[in-house]
């Protein structure tokens, strides 16, 4: 029981919102999660979780679930279009070194273990937060069909756009990337790849290649592009091809060629991709917000869902251990910033890395990966991935 908050309201049912969700119910909140969605469960594709997400997991009570429907990866690797490989990252090596493996899983299967942690009745569908008013006793949450609710803490949690930051902090300006991002499932007898993921890196595009386990795999593939051009999903895969169709084609059937074929073209995501720079302030007031809401990365290091769990516990635990809303939310955001702020930071870095394309400059990179140790590269990810929430 926390004295000063007896009910919460979440905006956004995603991997932060359902998490914070599940965290502060755990500790006797009352909770109700609106999201805009009509259906639960985001079509999304794959996801990797790194240790720090899975131990955030297991403090949620969900850890053996998650690994169980997901896929243990073993191996990173990263190769040229042709396939030779740059550099590798034994991942099994972590699991032993900070106590829980990478996992791979489809984003569908996680957020049906996080709703069934909800208790019945706790996320309302088809809700689109419109803003809110908050006062010295609570505050209150309007959504565009006109009902209203009232809580002591509104959490926004609503993504990248989130409705609740623009009210809060509207001078925040997404920064754009440089590139899209497709993303895709497929359903493929290809043993050759239990356990590896893949990254190829060519000129100014990367794909990627991830095992799910149950003969489904996770791909995504990126280039440089403007944002704002959203094709129509038919002409997805025709430029997929165009850009990656004469990649790395060994016999195992997991081809890139191969991989962009099997997915039917309506199925296949595209993202113009934004992070913003690292806010000065998460919060005012009774309102505070998590995950991409706040925080959102770059996909290049895999960590933005996994930062949205570890949020979530971290604010449960600000929240329990604090004496009084103020100084808690303070707690939450000073301990959340740094670290956010950080991997924000060196996800970009990477993200210009890895999209290079002058001829020069990619020939270098490729021999700086291909000469660095993987004791080095371990090193570098261990304070993003070993962190414990
Ligand atoms: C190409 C790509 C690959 C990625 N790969 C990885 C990876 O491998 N590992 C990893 O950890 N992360 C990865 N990420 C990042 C990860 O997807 C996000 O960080 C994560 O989904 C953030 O979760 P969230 O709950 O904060 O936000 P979201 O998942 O965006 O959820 C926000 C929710 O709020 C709802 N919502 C929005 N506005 C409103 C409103 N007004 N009213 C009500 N509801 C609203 C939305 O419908 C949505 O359900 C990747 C991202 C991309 C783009």
């Amino acid at each position: 029981m926390i004295h000063f908050l007896k009910r919460a309201i979440v905006v956004g049912g995603g991997i932060g919102g359902l998490s914070a969700a599940i965290a502060l119910d755990q500790m006797g909140v009352e909770v109700t999660v609106y999201e805009q969605a009509a259906e639960p469960g985001e079509v999304g594709a794959g996801l990797t979780l790194w240790p720090n997400a899975i131990k955030a997991l297991r403090k949620l009570g969900l850890g053996k679930q998650v690994i169980k429907t997901g896929a243990k990866i073993f191996r990173g690797e990263i190769c040229t279009p042709g396939g030779k490989i740059l550099s590798g990252l034994d991942s099994g090596e972590l699991e032993f070194r900070f106590g829980a493996p990478v996992v791979a899983i489809h984003r569908a299967d996680l957020h049906k273990i996080l709703l069934a942690a909800l208790p019945p009745g706790s996320i309302r569908m088809g809700m689109v937060c419109s803003g809110f008013q908050q006062d010295e006793e609570g505050v209150t949450v309007h959504f565009a069909n006109g009902q209203s609710d009232r809580a002591d803490l509104l959490i926004g949690a609503d993504g990248i756009h989130s409705r609740i930051r623009r009210q809060l902090f509207p001078e925040v300006a997404l920064r754009y990337s440089g590139y899209i991002a497709w993303r895709g499932v497929v359903t493929i007898a290809d043993e050759s790849l239990r356990g590896i993921s893949r990254e190829y890196w060519g000129r100014g595009k990367r794909f990627g290649i991830v095992p799910l386990g149950n003969r489904r795999i996770y791909w995504y593939a990126t280039a440089n592009h403007p944002p704002g051009q959203t094709p129509p999903p038919a002409q997805r895969k025709e430029t997929l091809l165009r850009h990656f169709g004469r990649w790395h084609s060994p016999l195992h059937a997991a081809a890139v060629k191969t991989v962009i074929a099997a997915t039917p073209a309506e199925a296949i995501l595209y993202n113009d991709i934004y992070d913003f720079s690292p806010l000065p302030q998460w919060r005012r007031g009774r309102v505070v917000l998590l995950g991409d809401a706040v925080h959102a990365t770059t996909p290049n290091l895999g960590q933005g869902a996994c930062m949205a769990v570890e949020s979530s516990l971290a604010l449960a635990r600000c929240l329990a251990d604090g004496k009084d809303l103020r100084s808690s939310l303070r707690r939450y955001e000073s301990e959340r910033m740094p670290r956010t702020a950080w991997i924000t930071r060196r996800s970009y870095r990477l993200g210009r890395l890895g999209q290079l394309e002058n001829p020069l400059a990619c020939l270098l990179r490729n021999m700086m990966v291909w000469l660095t140790p993987e004791r080095v590269m371990k090193k570098s990810i261990e304070k993003a991935v070993g962190y414990e929430a």
